[in-house]
């Protein structure tokens, strides 16, 4: 894979997580759901997996919404690459975006 496709994994990273954690918690609740000692957390752990599938759908959204403006080219990008920048850091040695491709920094002027 190469180093955009790795971009959009690490991008989409966060909405597979919540996914996951959203299936885990429905195979928990239905496993450990008639264990009477886990019982009593039933009532709270059926309640993450609508707030992961919702966290998965923002997350996902904004990473689409990102690339998207990338590929169109609202957003800068990256002067080695061509890659998207991250939102604006505040560092020691000035402000700088970080690429989403390759890592470098790209230092901003005031
Ligand atoms: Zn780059």
């Amino acid at each position: 894979m190469n180093r955009y496709g790795w971009m959009v994994v690490r991008a989409y990273l966060p909405a597979l997580t919540a996914l996951a954690a959203a299936a885990v918690c429905m195979l928990w609740t239905s496993l450990f759901g008639s264990v009477e000692s886990l019982r009593l957390l039933v009532p709270y752990v059926k309640w993450l997996p609508p707030v992961f599938l919702l966290a998965a759908l923002v997350t996902g959204l904004v990473a689409t919404l990102r690339l998207w403006n990338w590929k169109s080219g609202k957003t800068p990008r990256c002067a080695g690459c061509g890659g998207p920048l991250s939102a604006l850091h505040h560092g020691a040695h000035g402000d700088y975006r970080k690429c989403l491709a390759c890592g470098g920094k790209q230092t901003q002027s005031p």
